[in-house]
Protein backbone atom coordinates (compact mmCIF):
# COMPACT_ATOMS: atom_id res chain seq x y z
CA UNK A 1 0.00 0.00 0.00
CA UNK A 2 0.89 3.87 -0.61
CA UNK A 3 1.47 4.12 3.49
CA UNK A 4 4.60 2.30 4.15
CA UNK A 5 7.38 4.04 2.92
CA UNK A 6 11.32 2.90 3.38
CA UNK A 7 13.69 5.44 4.13
CA UNK A 8 17.27 5.77 5.25
CA UNK A 9 18.13 6.20 9.16
CA UNK A 10 20.71 8.78 7.69
CA UNK A 11 22.33 9.68 3.99
CA UNK A 12 25.23 7.55 5.19
CA UNK A 13 22.84 4.25 5.65
CA UNK A 14 21.69 4.61 1.89
CA UNK A 15 22.17 1.89 -0.38
CA UNK A 16 22.30 3.53 -3.97
CA UNK A 17 23.18 0.76 -5.96
CA UNK A 18 19.37 -0.57 -6.52
CA UNK A 19 19.18 2.99 -8.16
CA UNK A 20 22.33 3.73 -10.38
CA UNK A 21 23.79 0.27 -10.08
CA UNK A 22 26.49 1.42 -12.54
CA UNK A 23 27.51 4.18 -9.61
CA UNK A 24 27.66 1.94 -6.47
CA UNK A 25 28.75 -1.43 -5.31
CA UNK A 26 26.32 -2.91 -3.27
CA UNK A 27 26.16 -2.58 0.63
CA UNK A 28 25.36 -5.64 2.42
CA UNK A 29 24.98 -5.96 6.08
CA UNK A 30 26.64 -8.86 7.94
CA UNK A 31 24.27 -10.22 10.48
CA UNK A 32 25.68 -12.58 11.71
CA UNK A 33 28.44 -11.71 14.39
CA UNK A 34 26.57 -9.72 17.60
CA UNK A 35 28.52 -6.47 17.14
CA UNK A 36 29.06 -6.20 13.63
CA UNK A 37 25.52 -5.54 12.76
CA UNK A 38 26.61 -2.20 11.10
CA UNK A 39 29.31 -3.63 9.27
CA UNK A 40 29.32 -3.19 5.54
CA UNK A 41 31.36 -5.12 2.86
CA UNK A 42 31.78 -3.68 -0.32
CA UNK A 43 30.77 -6.14 -3.36
CA UNK A 44 32.66 -4.40 -6.56
CA UNK A 45 30.64 -4.93 -10.09
CA UNK A 46 32.17 -4.87 -13.54
CA UNK A 47 32.08 -1.09 -14.58
CA UNK A 48 34.16 1.46 -16.31
CA UNK A 49 33.07 4.02 -13.64
CA UNK A 50 34.63 4.51 -10.56
CA UNK A 51 32.13 3.33 -7.69
CA UNK A 52 30.76 4.96 -5.16
CA UNK A 53 32.40 8.58 -6.16
CA UNK A 54 29.70 10.12 -7.09
CA UNK A 55 26.53 11.75 -5.09
CA UNK A 56 22.89 12.18 -6.32
CA UNK A 57 22.92 15.92 -6.98
CA UNK A 58 19.65 16.80 -8.82
CA UNK A 59 16.43 15.92 -7.07
CA UNK A 60 12.95 15.94 -9.25
CA UNK A 61 10.35 16.12 -6.74
CA UNK A 62 7.02 14.64 -7.30
CA UNK A 63 8.33 13.35 -10.71
CA UNK A 64 5.34 11.86 -12.42
CA UNK A 65 5.89 9.41 -14.95
CA UNK A 66 9.28 10.94 -15.35
CA UNK A 67 9.56 12.97 -18.73
CA UNK A 68 11.72 15.30 -16.81
CA UNK A 69 14.42 12.60 -15.52
CA UNK A 70 14.78 11.45 -19.35
CA UNK A 71 15.31 14.65 -20.85
CA UNK A 72 18.24 15.61 -17.94
CA UNK A 73 19.79 12.50 -18.37
CA UNK A 74 21.95 13.01 -21.22
CA UNK A 75 21.63 16.72 -20.62
CA UNK A 76 24.03 16.33 -17.41
CA UNK A 77 25.16 12.95 -18.33
CA UNK A 78 27.66 12.80 -15.71
CA UNK A 79 25.59 13.92 -12.37
CA UNK A 80 23.44 11.75 -10.74
CA UNK A 81 19.61 12.64 -10.98
CA UNK A 82 16.85 11.24 -8.88
CA UNK A 83 12.87 11.85 -9.49
CA UNK A 84 10.71 10.85 -6.37
CA UNK A 85 7.74 9.88 -6.30
CA UNK A 86 5.27 8.56 -3.73
CA UNK A 87 2.95 6.64 -5.74
CA UNK A 88 3.96 3.37 -6.01
CA UNK A 89 2.16 2.24 -9.45
CA UNK A 90 3.78 4.98 -11.28
CA UNK A 91 7.40 4.77 -9.51
CA UNK A 92 7.47 1.18 -10.68
CA UNK A 93 6.56 2.31 -14.23
CA UNK A 94 9.32 4.66 -14.65
CA UNK A 95 11.70 1.98 -13.02
CA UNK A 96 10.55 -0.05 -16.26
CA UNK A 97 11.60 2.90 -18.38
CA UNK A 98 14.87 3.68 -16.96
CA UNK A 99 15.62 -0.31 -17.19
CA UNK A 100 14.89 -0.53 -20.74
CA UNK A 101 16.30 2.85 -21.97
CA UNK A 102 19.15 1.26 -20.42
CA UNK A 103 19.01 -2.42 -22.14
CA UNK A 104 18.73 -0.08 -25.36
CA UNK A 105 21.91 1.51 -24.76
CA UNK A 106 23.70 -1.34 -23.62
CA UNK A 107 22.57 -3.47 -26.86
CA UNK A 108 23.85 -0.81 -28.68
CA UNK A 109 23.08 -1.36 -32.99
CA UNK A 110 25.29 0.03 -35.57
CA UNK A 111 23.65 3.29 -36.87
CA UNK A 112 22.63 3.83 -33.32
CA UNK A 113 23.00 7.69 -31.83
CA UNK A 114 25.24 7.05 -28.82
CA UNK A 115 22.87 8.52 -25.73
CA UNK A 116 25.66 10.04 -23.36
CA UNK A 117 25.48 8.80 -19.32
CA UNK A 118 23.26 5.09 -21.28
CA UNK A 119 20.40 6.57 -18.72
CA UNK A 120 22.74 5.49 -15.56
CA UNK A 121 22.47 8.43 -14.13
CA UNK A 122 19.39 8.62 -13.60
CA UNK A 123 16.77 6.78 -11.13
CA UNK A 124 13.85 6.89 -9.41
CA UNK A 125 12.59 6.24 -5.55
CA UNK A 126 9.31 5.63 -3.70
CA UNK A 127 9.32 8.17 -1.25
CA UNK A 128 6.88 11.29 0.58
CA UNK A 129 9.57 14.08 -0.51
CA UNK A 130 7.42 15.92 2.02
CA UNK A 131 9.03 14.05 5.53
CA UNK A 132 11.84 12.30 4.72
CA UNK A 133 14.49 14.34 2.18
CA UNK A 134 17.12 15.10 5.15
CA UNK A 135 17.13 11.05 5.22
CA UNK A 136 17.97 10.68 2.08
CA UNK A 137 20.27 13.76 1.20
CA UNK A 138 22.81 15.33 3.44
CA UNK A 139 23.73 19.06 4.08
CA UNK A 140 24.79 21.14 0.85
CA UNK A 141 24.75 17.80 -1.99
CA UNK A 142 21.78 18.98 -4.29
CA UNK A 143 22.30 21.46 -6.80
CA UNK A 144 18.87 21.54 -8.30
CA UNK A 145 15.30 20.84 -7.11
CA UNK A 146 12.48 20.61 -9.79
CA UNK A 147 8.70 20.96 -8.77
CA UNK A 148 6.99 20.52 -12.05
CA UNK A 149 3.27 20.79 -11.76
CA UNK A 150 3.18 19.99 -8.12
CA UNK A 151 -0.54 19.20 -6.85
CA UNK A 152 -2.17 22.51 -6.59
CA UNK A 153 -4.34 21.77 -3.53
CA UNK A 154 -6.89 24.48 -4.00
CA UNK A 155 -8.79 25.37 -0.90
CA UNK A 156 -7.56 27.04 1.50
CA UNK A 157 -7.72 24.11 4.75
CA UNK A 158 -5.20 21.90 2.33
CA UNK A 159 -2.58 24.71 1.48
CA UNK A 160 -0.73 22.87 4.43
CA UNK A 161 -0.48 20.17 1.94
CA UNK A 162 1.17 21.96 -0.75
CA UNK A 163 5.08 21.13 -1.33
CA UNK A 164 6.46 24.73 -0.65
CA UNK A 165 5.92 25.88 2.27
CA UNK A 166 8.29 27.87 5.40
CA UNK A 167 8.93 25.34 6.70
CA UNK A 168 9.76 22.59 3.62
CA UNK A 169 12.32 25.61 2.38
CA UNK A 170 14.03 25.43 5.21
CA UNK A 171 14.55 21.89 4.59
CA UNK A 172 15.21 22.47 0.96
CA UNK A 173 18.05 25.11 1.81
CA UNK A 174 19.80 22.61 3.51
CA UNK A 175 20.19 19.99 1.42
CA UNK A 176 20.37 22.37 -1.71
CA UNK A 177 23.88 23.61 -1.69
CA UNK A 178 24.64 27.88 -2.12
CA UNK A 179 24.53 28.46 -5.57
CA UNK A 180 21.67 25.80 -5.68
CA UNK A 181 18.76 26.28 -7.90
CA UNK A 182 15.28 25.33 -7.36
CA UNK A 183 13.13 25.23 -10.55
CA UNK A 184 9.31 25.42 -10.29
CA UNK A 185 6.60 25.34 -12.71
CA UNK A 186 2.63 25.30 -12.60
CA UNK A 187 -0.48 25.51 -14.74
CA UNK A 188 -1.95 27.35 -11.65
CA UNK A 189 -1.85 30.73 -11.01
CA UNK A 190 -2.56 31.00 -7.95
CA UNK A 191 -0.42 28.10 -7.06
CA UNK A 192 2.53 30.01 -9.00
CA UNK A 193 2.13 33.18 -6.62
CA UNK A 194 2.09 31.06 -3.70
CA UNK A 195 5.34 29.50 -4.37
CA UNK A 196 6.88 32.62 -5.67
CA UNK A 197 5.76 34.53 -3.08
CA UNK A 198 6.81 31.73 -0.13
CA UNK A 199 10.68 31.65 -2.22
CA UNK A 200 10.52 35.24 -1.87
CA UNK A 201 10.11 35.68 1.58
CA UNK A 202 12.27 33.35 2.44
CA UNK A 203 15.79 34.50 3.72
CA UNK A 204 17.64 31.77 1.56
CA UNK A 205 16.43 32.34 -1.99
CA UNK A 206 16.26 34.90 -4.23
CA UNK A 207 14.68 35.35 -7.76
CA UNK A 208 16.58 34.73 -10.58
CA UNK A 209 16.27 37.38 -13.00
CA UNK A 210 14.27 36.97 -15.87
CA UNK A 211 16.80 36.43 -18.67
CA UNK A 212 18.98 33.95 -17.13
CA UNK A 213 15.71 31.77 -16.17
CA UNK A 214 14.93 32.13 -20.51
CA UNK A 215 18.63 30.74 -20.63
CA UNK A 216 18.85 28.27 -18.17
CA UNK A 217 18.35 24.88 -20.36
CA UNK A 218 16.29 23.17 -17.58
CA UNK A 219 13.74 25.87 -17.70
CA UNK A 220 13.45 25.20 -21.71
CA UNK A 221 12.97 21.32 -20.77
CA UNK A 222 11.01 21.65 -17.88
CA UNK A 223 8.33 23.57 -19.63
CA UNK A 224 8.25 20.96 -22.74
CA UNK A 225 9.63 18.17 -21.78
CA UNK A 226 7.44 16.76 -18.25
CA UNK A 227 4.02 14.55 -18.77
CA UNK A 228 1.94 17.13 -17.27
CA UNK A 229 3.40 20.27 -18.85
CA UNK A 230 2.68 18.16 -22.31
CA UNK A 231 -0.84 18.01 -20.67
CA UNK A 232 -1.29 21.55 -20.33
CA UNK A 233 0.26 22.12 -23.84
CA UNK A 234 -2.09 19.95 -25.47
CA UNK A 235 -4.81 22.35 -23.36
CA UNK A 236 -3.33 25.31 -24.50
CA UNK A 237 -3.21 26.21 -21.18
CA UNK A 238 -0.49 28.69 -19.50
CA UNK A 239 2.33 27.50 -17.43
CA UNK A 240 4.02 29.67 -15.42
CA UNK A 241 7.87 29.31 -14.05
CA UNK A 242 9.84 30.29 -10.96
CA UNK A 243 13.40 30.09 -10.50
CA UNK A 244 15.23 31.04 -7.33
CA UNK A 245 19.01 30.66 -5.77
CA UNK A 246 19.94 29.43 -2.90
CA UNK A 247 22.21 32.06 -1.47
CA UNK A 248 25.11 31.75 0.94
CA UNK A 249 25.09 30.77 4.36
CA UNK A 250 24.82 33.75 7.04
CA UNK A 251 28.26 33.91 8.36
N1 LIG B 1 6.20 16.39 -12.14
C1 LIG B 1 5.38 15.54 -12.96
C2 LIG B 1 5.03 16.23 -14.27
O1 LIG B 1 5.26 17.44 -14.37
O2 LIG B 1 4.54 15.55 -15.18
C3 LIG B 1 4.12 15.07 -12.22
C4 LIG B 1 3.16 16.13 -11.82
S1 LIG B 1 1.73 15.47 -10.92
C5 LIG B 1 0.52 16.67 -11.08
C6 LIG B 1 2.26 15.60 -9.23
C7 LIG B 1 3.02 14.36 -8.77
O3 LIG B 1 3.57 14.55 -7.46
C8 LIG B 1 2.17 13.13 -8.72
O4 LIG B 1 2.76 12.11 -9.48
C9 LIG B 1 2.11 12.78 -7.24
O5 LIG B 1 1.99 11.41 -6.99
C10 LIG B 1 3.43 13.33 -6.75
N2 LIG B 1 3.47 13.68 -5.32
C11 LIG B 1 2.53 14.33 -4.62
N3 LIG B 1 2.92 14.50 -3.34
C12 LIG B 1 4.14 13.92 -3.23
C13 LIG B 1 5.04 13.76 -2.15
N4 LIG B 1 4.76 14.22 -0.93
N5 LIG B 1 6.21 13.12 -2.38
C14 LIG B 1 6.50 12.65 -3.62
N6 LIG B 1 5.67 12.78 -4.66
C15 LIG B 1 4.51 13.40 -4.49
Amino acid sequence: SDHRLDYPISPQDMDWSDYFPAYFSKKRKLDDAADSSEEVIEVQTTSDIKLDTKKVEIADIGCGFGGLLISLAPTFPETLILGMEIRMQVTAYVQDRITALRNQCSTKKEGQEVVPGGYQNIGIIRGNAMKFLPNFFEKHQLSKMFFCFPDPHFKARKHKARIISPTLLAEYAYILRPGGIIYTITDVEDLHLWMAKHLDDHPMFERLPEEEQEEDVCVKIMRTDTEEGKKVARNQGSKWVACFRRVEDPV
